[in-house]
């Protein structure tokens, strides 16, 4: 893939950009190593200093960091916003809670003390995704250097100008030169650079085949992974539900990023009592929601997707699920093939076997099942190679919260849509991938928790 800006919205190249030589990466493994020889050894409050000012660069040029995002992946700019204000305060929260996170543990044995200490481990690769191409990467880099590693970002090849955005942060806020960097490189030069000493652990955010691959060589390597990949996430309605606020709240799960987020909600299981009603309710509200020119049109509600390619292949997948039996309730779909701009579909009459039913549709395309009672709601949301996030709606709480134990994910949310928050663990569980980020189980990823024990 060229790694180039293409503005998703006018289909028109604004920038092209030389992928690094062998020389260049090089120098920028040989830089991060040096870089963290010295970083391992600034204080907590030396850190959090540098990483405060990091989230205020951010937070008081929301707008600056904001259009480039815009510009290359396409999602609405009061989205971006608010994509770069959550990475101020991701900053800030490590900031002030990672010497607390990673305080030396003491355990009662048999020594005079014999206690864990968290320490770096280096330079720690990040391959990251288009979707969110700043959050997916502050969420790693704020934890991950605040606990003295460095940092060094793959970037997707079409978002380079926020790979370099990025690293720009870091330098303007005074870390010290190699403690982040950027390498513009095709995934092709991956496997090389997780093979390099230097490099000590691996973190991928994106598809299932991308984070196999990665796994795969750093398996061989003995290298740590953590692993954040694709979701199918449930979204389970019971009988006894507000229809029309819960089918607002729908419309927005599955809208969120133009229903490009792995936590977006992408199979709507209806009991059946309300299922007629809600689906009604649901298609209308996603009917109602608005597109324009994500960078220009303010009050928008979705973009187009991030890539023609994209899109290409979601009006394929909805294409074989209908072909295998599913039904087209609201058509929505690609008006133009040769456009990213998808508007938002429902598909209906799912069953197990077809690929609505076991893949990920990641775009504005929901999938309704509707489940004769609870039990088979959980057993449909469960039934999913995924496990990454899943909502519970009802006016009963306490069996909200009974019924999110027994939903197979990572985080399963009762009567809210799924987010993420700096203080809570994020990640998932089967083929969304494993380890955590974010919250203290987060920050702990990328350290050795060595044993010291004083006889
Ligand atoms: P990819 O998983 O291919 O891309 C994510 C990152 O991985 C990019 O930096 C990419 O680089 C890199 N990459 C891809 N293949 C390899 C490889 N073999 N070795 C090393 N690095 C690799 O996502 P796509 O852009 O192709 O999107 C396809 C699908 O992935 C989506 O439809 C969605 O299902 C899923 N996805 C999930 C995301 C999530 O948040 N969990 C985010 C994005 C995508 P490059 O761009 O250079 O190929």
């Amino acid at each position: 893939m060229a790694i180039q800006t293409l503005n998703p919205y006018t289909n028109k190249v604004e920038k092209t950009f030389e992928a690094a030589t062998s020389q260049q990466i090089e120098e920028t493994l040989q830089k991060a190593d040096t870089a963290f020889q010295a970083w391992r050894t600034t204080t907590f409050s030396q850190r959090a200093t540098l990483m405060q000012r990091a989230g205020d660069e951010l937070a008081g040029n929301t707008d600056y960091y904001a259009k480039i995002i815009t510009l290359e992946m396409g999602k609405p700019l009061a989205q971006a916003r608010g994509e770069v204000t959550k990475c101020a305060m991701v900053c800030h929260y490590y900031a002030q809670h990672a010497e607390e996170f990673l305080q030396e543990e003491d355990i009662r044995t048999s020594a005079l003390r014999s206690f864990i200490s968290f320490e770096p481990l280096g330079t720690v690769l990040a391959v990251m995704p288009w979707n969110f191409p700043f959050w997916q990467v502050f969420r790693f880099a704020a934890p991950a250097l605040m606990a003295g590693n460095v940092g060094l970002l793959k970037h997707a090849s079409n978002v380079p100008q926020c790979a370099l955005a990025i690293q720009e942060v870091f330098d303007k806020v005074g870390f010290p030169e190699g403690c982040f960097q950027s390498l513009l490189i095709g995934s092709q030069e991956v496997e090389q650079l997780i093979k390099d000493d230097r490099i000590k652990a691996v973190t991928l955010t994106g598809s299932e085949a991308a984070g196999a691959k990665v796994a795969a060589v750093a398996g061989q390597e003995i290298k740590k992974t953590v692993l954040e990949l694709g979701g199918s996430d449930a979204f389970i309605v019971l009988a006894d539900a507000d229809v029309e606020a819960v089918a607002k709240k729908a419309a927005n799960a599955r809208l969120i990023n133009t229903g490009q987020s792995c936590i977006a909600a992408k199979r709507f299981i209806l009991e059946k009592p309300i299922a007629e009603a809600f689906l009604a309710a649901f298609s209308k509200n996603l009917q109602k929601k608005k597109t324009g020119n994500p960078l220009e049109d303010d009050d928008i509600d979705y973009g187009p997707m991030a890539r023609v390619d994209l899109a290409q292949e979601l009006t394929q997948q909805v294409e074989r699920a209908v072909a295998a039996g599913a039904h087209l309730y609201l058509p929505g779909g690609q008006p133009d093939p040769d456009k990213a701009l998808f508007h938002p579909a429902i598909l209906t009459d799912i069953q197990p076997g077809n690929p609505a039913y076991e893949e990920e549709f990641f775009g504005p395309v929901a999938l309704v099942f509707i489940a004769k009672d609870v039990e088979e709601a959980v057993k449909i949301a469960n039934d999913s190679p995924f496990g990454l996030g899943g909502s519970v709606w009802t006016n009963d709480v306490k069996r909200g919260q009974e019924l999110a134990k027994q939903v197979e994910a990572g985080a399963v949310f009762v009567n809210a849509i799924v987010a993420s928050d700096p203080a809570l663990p994020f990640g998932g569980v089967k083929k969304s991938g494993y380890g955590r980020e974010l919250s203290y189980l987060g920050i702990r990823e990328f350290v050795n928790q060595k044993t010291i024990w004083v006889g």
